[in-house]
């Protein structure tokens, strides 16, 4: 067993924590004030391959393993974690048109994806189904020329500023085998937005939903087979898992760095305040809690690139545990920096805005731990 990174992930790590640092950070309280992350970004992320970390090489991706996607959003995210996470999204649902989609689609879809051209989004949530998301409606009938598609999704990452939008809809019978996945894309006639959502944290990228009426599809936009979507969906969620866990982490990461420095320069009671050693616990206890965290976190991603059989439990595991870890550091951090920590000039307060919602997507925390839950019980 090898603790250690190579020397080639090292590079992937610095690569990614390097354009963060240089392309993004500087704009980030901006980009959040703003509402919208410029478009002008993504060909420069692409240009380092991460606009398709892990899409197949053959479909211009750059064929990376999961545990490498986590060090360039774990990177990424030490710079802005709502623009990782958006990031994030995206190359899920690249990877999902990857794997299952048609040769025209891909030609259509995926190349300008993966260069930077488009974004793409993921539809799995609806207004009446969340956490149970194998109860959505939106219906896609099939038609002479493709796809016809009818219902709501609700909080899309990216609605109304993708140029494709990946649809889990109801081809079939109730329950997760009448779904399939369907790719529209902007301009589709019938398909349309709401307005832009507002939002506690990640409020840089744009949230809408996803309005469909008879919006239509051409006969490939369809991936794989007829009633496997949800099994794609949920797939597409192991990675996607992994990468939200990993943005907690940067984040945490971040906010630890800052309040070192903060405490070394703060003054109370005639001494900085790291010379209390109450405080040097809480300092002591976040960097166990993060460098545990990774270690988990790496350890699942390892699992979902070698296929283990219990590598969808261990990623739902380690989404609940970074996430949760970070969110705590975020906020403990924002406790260290006093009255300061809650101004924005520190940074501070923006991250604890956007990790938040880390805890709710993706699946719940509390729907982490019923996966979790259902493994160990079918395992006895
Ligand atoms: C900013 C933002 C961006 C998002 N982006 C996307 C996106 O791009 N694409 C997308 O498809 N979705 C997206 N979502 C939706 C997100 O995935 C859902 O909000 C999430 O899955 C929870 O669903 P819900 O909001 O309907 O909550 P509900 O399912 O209504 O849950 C309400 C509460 O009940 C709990 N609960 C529900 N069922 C159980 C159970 N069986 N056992 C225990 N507790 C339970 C939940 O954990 C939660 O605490 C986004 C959400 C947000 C806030």
């Amino acid at each position: 067993m090898d603790f250690a990174l190579t020397e080639e992930q090292s590079a992937i790590f610095d690569t990614a924590r390097d354009v963060g640092r240089d392309r993004i950070e500087p704009h980030a309280r901006a980009w959040d004030a703003d509402g919208e992350i410029p478009k002008e970004l993504w060909p420069d992320l692409a240009r380092l391959g991460f606009a398709g970390l892990y899409v197949a090489e053959d479909d211009g991706g750059s064929g990376l393993s999961r545990l490498d996607a986590t060090l360039v959003f774990e990177a990424l995210s030490m710079a802005c974690p709502s623009v990782a996470a958006f990031l994030s999204v995206h190359n899920m649902a690249c990877w999902m048109i990857s794997n299952w989609g048609t040769q025209p689609l891909k030609d259509r879809v995926l190349t300008p994806a993966v260069s930077g051209e488009i974004y793409v989004a993921y539809c799995l949530t609806e207004p009446g189904s969340g956490s149970d998301a194998a109860a959505l409606k939106t219906r896609a009938d099939r038609t002479n020329e493709g796809w016809k598609l009818t219902g709501t999704k609700a909080f899309i990452s990216g609605g109304g500023y993708a140029g494709a939008y990946v649809v889990m809809c109801r081809t079939g019978e109730d329950g997760p085998k009448g779904v399939s996945a369907v790719v529209l894309e902007s301009g589709a006639p019938g398909l349309d937005f709401g307005g832009l959502e507002e939002k506690m944290g990640w409020r840089s990228q744009p949230t809408r939903q996803v309005l469909m009426d008879g919006a239509k599809a051409p006969a490939d936009a369809i991936l794989g087979e007829e009633g496997h979507g949800f099994s794609y969906a949920m797939k597409g969620l192991d990675g996607g898992r992994l990468n939200i866990a990993a943005c907690s982490l940067g984040a945490a990461q971040a906010a630890l760095d800052i309040t070192l420095g903060y405490m070394g320069e703060r003054e109370a009671f005639g001494k900085t305040i790291d010379r209390f050693q109450g405080l040097q616990f809480r300092l002591a206890d976040m960097e166990i809690a993060l460098q545990s965290a990774r270690t988990f976190l790496r350890q699942a991603a390892w699992k979902l690139d070698t296929g283990a059989p219990d590598a969808t439990k261990y990623c739902a595991m380690a989404k609940k545990l970074a996430t949760e870890t970070g969110s705590k550091i975020v906020n403990d951090c924002l406790q260290l920096h006093g009255g300061y920590g809650y101004l924005a000039d520190y940074g501070i307060e923006k991250l604890v805005r956007d990790l938040r919602v880390h805890e709710i997507l993706e699946g719940t925390n509390e729907i982490m731990r019923v996966i979790v839950a259902r493994h160990m019980l079918a395992s006895r």
